[in-house]
């Protein structure tokens, strides 16, 4: 029923279609635009365009400067104050959190004693998977923020929260089932077994694969390089894993549009920016973390790109390939609001994030110049073909678009995908590894 009404709704919005440009004479591409469009959807927590541009030119990011060649690239602008669950949602929804409802990593409604971290069930807008499905189209979704409980989708979705939850099921618990807990981590739970096969175990990586992001190797025996060994090591792992899942499913279950969510470059930032810039940290550190894990940031984003060109590969001729991130970092350097205790993780976050797009119909080393995250979800619908809701905070991002792309999909737009039950007022759902979330928050400083 849900179905037809959307079916119907999707009809009334072609017959009343907007089309945003002058229709063009077809030109000699036409023919090989792909008549099934796929995206894959890269995401990447915290990378930042002025640092890629720079490793870029000095030549160290070979998959990312083929973007900047072939396709259509530049700054997406984030939104104060730079919340990464609140702005995955966005790049998700199209919409702002005023309209989506999602904040930070934590909800405080004063009910219990401390504050438990987002879950999926507090999102009010549809989500591009939710948008696909009604439309008969399949989405496939790995790690993205805030996807715990996952929700069922025609394709598949592997929470953000799913191999920490594996992780738990080696501890003693009497209050819940593996199985219980699992099924809120993956769906369809088919997957479950084979999904868990592909996690990359911090313990098994060689130091050799993580040696090769450090400025020395000769303090491996300094208790505290060992604990940010460490560190970097699961970092390095968990986007190991999301790789692997990745590829695994895009072969084994491949969907309309796939995203994957890594946030190593992120991570790596947080951790290690005071020893890339020990000068502009207010509080001593140890001379061998700083010759260690100087380098430590820029070799991140070189494995990124590493990543990146893996994905690349999946890529058949019938795939646009975005890469965007919530945010760029601005560290610590020059800014007034980190000179004390209480300035917070997300202050380090920075306005000036980025976007990638290549594929068939995508202009060819554009610049783009105004982009925000409010547009990722309006585009990957364009480029799929479906309509836009005039809803949506942000803009398809026609002009990375050559005319006989959009005359073949020209941007159509419907009034609303939302269904109007009202969904205020929901509580967050705890989970098993909340005390384990809350730590990794306080650590990063998002929390005191
Ligand atoms: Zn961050």
């Amino acid at each position: 029923m849900k179905k037809n009404i959307l079916i119907a709704l999707i009809l009334i919005g072609v017959a009343v279609a907007i089309v945003v440009v002058q229709p063009w004479p077809a030109g000699d591409r036409a023919g090989s635009l792909p008549l099934e469009p796929r995206v894959l959807l890269i995401g990447v927590d915290g990378m930042d365009w002025g640092r890629v541009e720079r490793l870029v030119e000095e030549g160290r990011l070979p998959n990312l400067a083929g973007f900047q060649r072939e396709g259509a690239s530049g700054v997406l602008r984030s939104i104060a104050p730079y919340r990464s669950p609140s702005i995955w949602t966005t790049i998700a929804t199209g919409k702002t959190e005023e309209k989506h409802g999602v904040q930070g990593f934590l909800v405080d409604r004063g009910h219990t004693a401390v504050a438990t971290p987002v879950s999926s069930n507090l999102r009010r807008a549809k989500a591009l998977w939710q948008i696909l499905n009604a439309a008969d189209r399949t989405a496939g979704f790995i790690g993205w923020l805030v996807t715990w409980p996952v929700e069922e989708v025609d394709g598949y979705m592997v929470s953000s929260s799913f191999f920490r939850l594996l992780e738990w099921d080696r501890r003693e618990t009497e209050t819940d089932t593996h199985a219980d807990r699992m099924a809120q981590a993956v769906h369809p739970p088919e997957l479950l077994g084979e999904v868990a096969g592909f996690r990359v175990a911090a313990d098994s990586v060689p130091v050799e694969d993580v040696a090769r992001y450090l400025g020395t190797t000769d303090h491996l025996d300094d208790p505290e390089v060992q604990s940010l060994l460490a560190e970097l090591t699961r970092i390095y792992a968990s986007d190991l894993t999301k790789l692997a899942l990745a590829e695994h499913l895009t072969r084994t279950v491949p969907t309309d549009l796939t995203a994957v969510y890594f946030r190593g470059v992120d991570l790596t930032c947080h951790t290690f920016w005071r020893h890339m810039e020990p000068e502009a940290w207010p509080w001593e550190l140890s001379p061998e973390a700083v010759a260690t894990f100087a380098p430590a940031i820029d070799r991140y984003y070189e494995q990124t790109d590493v990543i990146i060109g893996e994905l690349l590969d999946l890529a058949d001729e019938s795939t646009t390939v975005i890469v965007c991130s919530d945010h760029g970092f601005a560290g610590h350097v020059g800014r007034a609001d980190f000179e004390g205790e209480g300035a917070t993780g997300f202050d380090m976050h920075r306005e000036e994030g980025v976007v990638f797009v290549m594929g068939p119909g995508i202009a060819g080393g554009l610049e783009v110049a105004d982009a925000t995250v409010l547009d990722i979800g309006p585009t990957v619908l364009a480029l799929l073909g479906l309509p836009v809701g005039r809803d949506m905070d942000g803009r398809v991002l026609t002009e990375i678009m050559e005319p006989e792309l959009l005359e073949l999909r020209p941007v159509v737009e419907i009034d609303t995908y939302e269904s109007g039950e009202a969904t205020e007022g929901q509580e967050p759902i705890p989970s098993p590894i909340d005390d384990e979330i809350r730590e990794q928050l306080r650590s990063l400083g998002y929390i005191e």
